[in-house]
């Protein structure tokens, strides 16, 4: 398929803690195709993140093979992927992991400079990004006076100031209340729809998954089930 962008063959991992062997992905096999908007839903433990650090390159599979835009991740050495994961994918944490010492600005152009693009931060498209989150008056605070909606609005735009063409987020409501997560989950939508972005998000909950295109069920390391979103 041409308009395939996240190709997972076969991918297995196995973590080692001590003499003790996990595996936490299984032969596990997906093909998603550019612009879709894929929600991934298993209960804890059953390899979830593990799936989000394969496909963005984070780690490296045990067996099979993930593929990225046509690009194997096992033909690349660590530098060669950690370029192509910072060109091309844009990743959104439950825990926001922003910065906390630097305003929400500073943290989206610490993203934008650690991505090493070689033209100037655009900031017209922030100030686009910036309206579309509702972050504007809010750029000059640091994480800890932002609320939770709004320190994951500010991490959203961080990942999207790059214009990857994907975008991993791994339970990005986890830790919002209802209002913020929709709110959030609406912001997902718009930059999917809007930005011609490829998404795939990691959730537990049923509400949250619905918004995607289609939903992947995930449990001891493989996809169990597919369904059709909205
Ligand atoms: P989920 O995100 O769906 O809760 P994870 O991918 O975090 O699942 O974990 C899947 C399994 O792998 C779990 O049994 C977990 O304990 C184990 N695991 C995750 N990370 C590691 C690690 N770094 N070392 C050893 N085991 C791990
Ligand atoms: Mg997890």
């Amino acid at each position: 398929m041409s308009s395939e962008i996240i190709l997972a063959e076969n991918v297995t991992k196995v973590y080692e803690a001590g003499k003790l062997q996990v595996t936490a992905v299984r032969g596990l096999s997906m093909s998603i195709a550019k612009g879709e908007f894929v929600a991934v839903v298993g209960p804890s433990g059953s390899g979830t993140s593990t799936l989000f650090y394969l496909l963005g390159g984070l780690t490296r599979a045990t067996g099979g093979r993930v593929v990225i835009d046509g690009v194997d991740f096992a033909t690349l050495d660590d530098g060669e992927r950690t370029k192509l994961r910072k060109h091309r994918i844009g990743f959104v944490f439950q825990k926001f992991n922003l910065l906390p010492t630097l305003s929400a600005m500073g943290n989206i152009e610490v993203a934008y400079t650690i991505s090493g693009r070689k033209e100037p931060m655009d900031l017209k498209y922030l100030d686009h990004l910036s309206d579309m989150l509702a972050i504007q008056g809010r750029l000059k605070h640091r994480p800890s006076e932002l609320s939770g909606g709004e320190q994951q609005r500010v991490a959203i735009a961080r990942a999207l100031i790059t214009h990857p063409a994907i975008v991993l987020a791994d339970e990005p409501t986890g830790n919002l209340d209802t209002k913020n997560s929709d709110a959030v989950l609406h912001m997902l939508m718009r930059s999917n729809r809007e930005l011609g972005q490829t998404t795939l998000m990691i959730t537990h909950n049923p509400e949250a998954a619905s918004v995607a295109s289609r939903i992947l069920y995930m449990r001891d390391g493989q996809i169990v089930g597919e369904e059709k979103g909205s």
